[in-house]
């Protein structure tokens, strides 16, 4: 189903990260959300590929195929030390005979062992940078991209998070294979790309619920400006709910973990508490409050991987 290399004799492109899709939707069966009469689905988006899992490879794989289709090799992009965009730039590099550069925040990691994540990257393949956080702030800017190319020579660059117009675009799919399934559809937040293209494919009929894992209130401004720039307009039917970050980005509280355990003995899978748990508590919350009138069906978008490292 997922070939690992790309075929002899073609240019690699995005069809050799062949995906699953569309993810699958299944039922799950709550009592806290039967009592409300609410019908909760499951779409699990983290099947879509095994290296470039959920939101990620619908990001990216826009993304490669537009740098493929450009005659680049080299890909750069930016990330915190535990970014599963990271590691999935870097599958993609080595899925594909990409380069990859990744350029981490925080200069002092560049001293230290790396952690599994940053391994993962380097053992597929991905050149490191660390890089201060000031500098960090203004990657953005033209002149920190003007050195990098001087440092690094040509690339196309992949923003943080990969979110971008092409990715917002790749995004809207996911809202697509959702129409007519679900009345509201909840889902994790980083950057925003991800919510702003669900929310665009899914149409005016149905409501996505975002929830961020950051603190900072930046969200709202940032998924308008992702869906004004692949779309031309805001969607009228998204919103956020900013009660349930914990502190912030992999932060956690005794009363999340509490949920995350209790989901996952419930339901037999491993929630992400850096995403996917903070997502599901924040909507049991939701429907526990009665923000939900019964017979409203909500699908919960399981966006990364069930176990194992977050960011
Ligand atoms: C990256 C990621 C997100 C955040 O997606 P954005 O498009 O940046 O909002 C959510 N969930 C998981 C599991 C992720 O890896």
């Amino acid at each position: 189903m997922h070939p690992i290399e790309s075929e002899p004799g073609r240019a690699p492109g995005p069809e050799t990260l062949r995906p699953l899709l569309p993810s699958p939707l299944h039922a799950l069966t709550d009592d806290r959300f039967a009592r409300r009469g609410v019908r909760l689905l499951l779409k699990r988006d983290d099947l879509v590929h095994p290296d470039l899992p959920g939101n990620k490879w619908r990001k990216l794989a826009p993304n490669v195929r537009a740098a493929v289709d450009r005659g680049c090799t080299t890909l750069l992009t930016f990330g915190g030390a535990y970014s599963n965009h990271l590691r999935a730039t870097a599958a993609a590099g080595r899925l594909l005979g990409l380069s990859t550069i990744g350029v981490v925040r925080g200069h002092e990691l560049a001293d230290r062992p790396l952690n599994p994540s940053l391994r993962r990257c380097t053992a597929d393949g991905m050149r490191l940078v660390f890089t201060d956080r000031s500098s960090y702030r203004r990657k953005a800017e033209p002149e920190v991209i003007e050195g990098l190319r001087e440092r690094f020579g040509d690339f196309c660059l992949v923003p943080e998070g990969g979110s971008n117009a092409l990715a917002v675009r790749g995004c809207a799919d996911l809202g697509r294979e959702l129409r007519g399934r679900a009345d509201v559809v909840a889902v994790a937040c980083g950057t925003g790309g991800t919510l702003a293209g669900l929310a665009a494919g899914l149409g005016p009929e149905a409501q996505a619920v975002g929830f961020p894992v950051l603190k900072g209130g930046f969200l709202g401004r940032e998924t308008e400006r992702l869906q004004t720039e692949a779309f031309g307009r805001r969607t009228g039917n998204w919103r956020l709910e900013d009660r349930f970050h914990c502190g912030g980005y992999a932060r956690t509280s005794p009363e999340l973990e509490a949920f995350a355990g209790d989901f996952t003995e419930r339901h037999g899978l491993a929630v992400d508490l850096v995403y996917v748990a903070k997502m599901l508590h924040g909507l049991t919350t939701l429907v526990t409050e009665g923000a939900f009138t019964p017979g409203t069906t909500v699908a919960a978008v399981v966006t990364g991987p069930v176990a194992g490292a977050g960011g």
